[in-house]
């Protein structure tokens, strides 16, 4: 039977060591606080910055919100994170996604200074990942490889396989797997015989976000199972990309969903805010 990857128990921990380090920065005198740009309605990015402000709250982190309208123009957003990148006592910036369509979301990315940039879009993060620089390493990637070690489980060497290119997950995940001495395979939707690539795969990574788009015949007996997914089924339930109670016996170590990488990617933006106030 698999071991149970717990990422709620992992991010727990990680969390305790980094409230001690806030408090070794309070003693030095830096308050670490996370400015979070919000704009429009959206009910899943609500959830999403209120649980970060949760996390924040937990570890003590200050916290200042920024909640604009929906009809915003991008001059106004770009004056706003400038007057942010400006602001000595603001250590890190993060504009929450998805932005309204007629905003570009790359321009405001470029915008956020990469000293401040604790979700680690900004192009000069990129580029420090792509050439395995220290570097702020965008939350859900950082939080996957937080796991992996915290399990001893190995990467040099090994197979990975991640399913899915975003910018977000998939991209940056590759890069630092690879930056960690995998032999790494990236798929996407356009990709031809999955199958055949998924079941060479030591490590699998899914960052798809449909329900059981990996399943048992697609691995091989004995890998790592790492499910970014997240997905809503028509009952409410929240489920993963993998068909979990199918894999169990034939796996060595899985991520449940919830309870796995979710947890971590919170956990992680508390690492990286502590970061960019280190000024690391
Ligand atoms: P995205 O939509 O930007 O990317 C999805 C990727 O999956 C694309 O690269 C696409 O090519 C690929 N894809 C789509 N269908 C496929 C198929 N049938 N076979 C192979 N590849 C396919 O999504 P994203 O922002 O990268 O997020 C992916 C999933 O991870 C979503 O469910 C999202 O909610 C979840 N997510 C979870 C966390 C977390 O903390 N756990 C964080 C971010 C995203």
């Amino acid at each position: 039977m698999a071991v149970i990857i717990d990422g709620r128990e992992v991010a727990k921990k990680i969390k305790e060591e980094l409230k001690e380090k806030v408090n070794e920065l309070k003693e030095k005198g830096i308050y670490p606080k996370l400015a979070v740009i919000m704009i429009g309605k959206d009910k899943a990015s609500e959830i999403y910055v209120r649980n970060k402000s949760r996390d924040c709250d937990y570890v003590g982190i200050e916290y200042e919100e920024f909640f604009l309208e929906e009809s915003i123009t991008m001059e106004t957003l770009l004056n706003l994170i400038d007057e942010l990148n400006k602001r000595d006592d603001i250590h890190g910036i993060l504009l929450q996604s998805p932005i309204p369509e007629h905003l570009d979301i790359r321009k405001a990315f470029n915008k956020i200074d990469y000293r401040k940039d604790v979700d680690g879009f900004n192009p000069i993060n990129v580029g420090k990942l792509l050439i395995g620089e220290d570097t702020f390493i965008p939350c859900t990637p950082l939080g996957v490889i937080k796991l992996l070690e915290q399990y001893n489980i190995q990467i040099e060497g090994k197979n990975a396989v991640v399913i899915g290119r975003s910018n977000i997950v998939g991209k940056p995940l590759s890069q630092y797997l690879l930056n960690k001495d995998a032999t790494v395979t990236v798929c996407h939707s356009k990709t031809k015989n999955l199958k055949e690539i998924t079941s060479k795969a030591d490590i699998l990574i899914s960052a798809v976000g449909k329900p059981k788009v990996i399943t048992r015949d697609m691995v091989k007996e004995n890998a790592v199972i790492i499910d970014v997914g997240i997905n809503r089924t028509p009952d409410g339930k929240i489920v993963g990309d993998v068909d979990y109670d199918n894999l169990l016996d034939k796996v060595s170590y899985i991520t449940p969903v919830p309870g796995g990488v979710g947890q971590m990617t919170r956990a992680m933006l508390i690492n990286n805010i502590i970061k960019a106030a280190e000024g690391k």
